[in-house]
């Protein structure tokens, strides 16, 4: 596999150096040279695979020579050890739950993934890989969970006090081993800022081995066009092949994977990106002009992000071409008193508790539907996180309906430790030099 940047198409490193530096030096972000079209036969008999055979097949075509087969098998039968279930709400409404791992969002299929790549391309002898990770929630857990006794790396996440849910601060502060975790008495922003100047500092970088762990890394990418396929693979068995796939999008690097997925050849007839307020994509679908904004807090926070960083991935895929987009991506927006009432209507009409950026999904989905009544499809709209992680959103006749998956059981059982932290980048490299 070689890959290029979106900057400069003339570029070509191979898959660890795209791993291990997670952004060229132009800025661009890394995109395969050549994507791989999957045979027709496998597309046809698809149902007859399960996850991890899918995941082998789409890697392999994705990653052809950057490994030998059997390590990757390896490395993704320990990264996706758990499910991602297409569950049915009505006969042409269903939602693809990708919550079901350590962190339960999904962004546990991008973390793991990761974390085994690095620690494959880590020679032995060499340097410890320091992760630095800051999170306004999700991110973090994942990237916790993920690397947690992965040899030879070490994970420090700083996240901003009093500013995720409880559950996610569980999944920061309760792992011990090589996770490390920073309170940091700022915002999201603050932390951000902290580990931007740790990855410019010249005197650390000579002494720790530094790396970022950020969704813009492509071997985040790559695993999430896995559960695309295999949704698929899914509704065939259920004798639906028409499909359309509904995406809560932050920094679009989820529905940028379900793109990369419809460009190997997966049957899809249009996706969705739904967003929040924070909407630069769906006001570029709509008037062709690409502005990015500060962002907006929202109830479904993992997706306030005004500049969305996995665009630049979707416009390459699609070769600039905005009409092109167009044809297969659709846009819609929905403000936070449209998601509470999403998170009702779902709750009412089925019984089920959608997140707070699942029920944008869902709201999107609903929106296209009223446009495209007369066409005979089955909308998925893809669930990134379970409700427990979010409770403070709920009104209390649902929150008190949420349970709470085993992994959670477990979080609550453990001592909580976390280093606490001013703004200031003395405090935060005169941490680092300890290690
Ligand atoms: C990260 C996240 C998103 C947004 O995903 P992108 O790939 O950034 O678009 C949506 N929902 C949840 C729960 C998340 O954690």
């Amino acid at each position: 596999m070689k890959l290029y940047s979106t900057n400069n198409h003339s570029l070509s490193v191979d898959f660890a150096t795209a791993v291990f530096n997670s952004m060229p030096l132009d800025k661009g972000l890394y995109m395969p040279v050549s994507i791989p079209e999957l045979d027709k036969e496998f597309i046809d008999n698809i149902d007859q695979f399960s996850l991890s055979e899918i995941a082998f097949k789409v890697a392999s075509a994705l990653l052809k020579g950057a490994m030998p087969e059997e390590d990757l098998q390896s490395i993704i039968e320990d990264a996706i050890n758990f499910e991602a279930p297409v569950v049915a709400l009505d006969d042409n409404t269903a939602v693809l739950e990708l919550f079901h791992g350590p962190s339960l969002a999904f962004k546990d299929f991008g973390a793991r993934f990761m974390s085994r790549i690095m620690a494959y391309f880590l020679k032995n002898n060499e340097k410890t890989l320091d992760v630095l990770v800051a999170t306004s929630g999700d991110t973090g857990g994942a990237v916790a969970l993920g690397f947690l006794g992965v040899p030879n790396t070490r994970v420090t996440i700083l996240y901003p006090k009093g500013k995720v849910s409880e559950i996610q601060e569980l999944q920061l502060c309760t792992n011990g081993q090589n996770i490390h975790a920073l309170e940091v008495n700022g915002t999201f922003d603050d932390c951000q800022s902290l580990v931007k100047q740790a990855f410019a500092d010249d005197e650390l970088n000579a002494k720790l081995r530094l790396t970022s762990a950020n969704s813009i890394n492509i071997s985040r990418l790559i695993p999430q066009t896995f559960y695309y396929f295999n949704a698929y693979a899914q509704l065939k068995r259920q004798g639906k092949a028409e499909v359309v796939f509904s995406v809560p999008s932050g920094n679009f690097g989820n529905i940028a994977a379900g793109l990369l997925a419809y460009k190997m050849g997966l049957p899809v007839k249009k996706f969705i990106a739904a967003t929040n307020v924070n909407d630069t994509v769906p006001r570029f679908l709509e008037t062709g002009v690409y502005e990015t904004k500060p962002s907006v807090q929202t109830y479904s926070n993992a997706m306030d992000v005004g500049a969305p960083s996995n665009w630049v991935r979707i416009m390459d895929l699609f070769k600039n071409d905005k009409e092109a987009l167009q044809q297969v991506v659709q846009s819609y927006r929905f403000t936070d008193e449209e998601t509470l009432k999403g998170i009702n209507a779902i709750y009412e009409q089925f019984n089920y508790i959608a997140c707070p950026h699942t029920a944008i999904a869902w709201l999107a989905l609903q929106q296209y539907k009223l446009e495209n009544a007369d066409i005979n499809y089955t909308g998925v709209f893809l669930s990134t996180a379970h409700a427990c992680k979010f409770p403070d959103v709920f009104p209390d006749r649902i929150k008190t309906k949420i349970e709470f998956p085993d992994q959670v059981k477990d979080l609550l059982a453990k001592p909580k430790k976390a280093e606490n932290m001013n703004t200031d980048y003395e405090s935060f490299k005169a941490y680092l030099n300890r290690y």
